[in-house]
């Protein structure tokens, strides 16, 4: 699992809610797997069929759409890293006082550059992460640790565009939004995101 590492700017965080932070950590790997055996299947299918294959897994169908042989390998790509990150990175949890960090990530993110990755996996969090259900807490880190892969989306994208885009022409243009894989992660656990 990977190494959480808190800094509490809030001076408020308690044990507690460090082992809800962590069991979200490990939630969120639990349905990593889930979410790469698909992948796997689906890239173990012969490179000719693998295209026409992807409307067998109805889950990545919805937020993924059907994609080109090569992007798809990249998002297969992209799933296995978020486990290598959740399982070995070190990752440091910024806890900040009430504002709300989880997703200040549009500037952020590009501020620092699409493509910078720092050594340390930074999560910028506050109170409001304990609003959700542990699956909706799984899928903020998903979202974020997205972002540290210098993943961005636009300032007002919403679930619903990536879903009309998925069904439609510009498929491509879900391959690196944090909130595709996001919502793809929800999808694996009982309460999928509702758009
Ligand atoms: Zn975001």
């Amino acid at each position: 699992m990977a190494k959480i590492v808190f800094r509490d700017r809030s001076n408020s965080l308690s044990e507690d809610q460090k082992n809800i932070i962590r069991a979200a950590f490990r939630h969120a790997l639990v349905i990593q797997r889930l979410v790469e055996q698909d992948f796997n299947a689906l890239m173990n299918v012969p490179r000719r069929r693998r295209k026409r294959a992807i409307h067998d897994y109805g889950k990545i169908k919805k937020w993924i759409g059907i994609q080109k042989r090569g992007r798809l390998r990249r998002i297969a790509r992209r799933v296995s890293k978020l486990r290598k990150w959740l399982e070995n990175r070190r990752i440091l949890v910024v806890f900040h006082e009430q504002e709300d960090f989880i997703c200040a990530d549009t500037r952020r993110g590009a501020s620092r550059g699409a493509r910078y990755i720092s050594p340390v996996i930074r999560f910028h969090m506050c109170e409001d992460f304990f609003n959700g259900s542990g699956n909706r807490m799984a899928d903020l880190i998903i979202h974020e640790l997205c972002h540290e892969m210098g993943h961005l989306h636009a300032i007002n994208d919403r679930h619903a565009d990536i879903l009309a885009l998925a069904a439609g022409r510009d498929a491509h243009r879900v391959a690196r939004n944090p909130l595709t894989y996001q919502g793809l992660f929800r999808e694996y656990t009982v309460e999928p995101i509702n758009v």
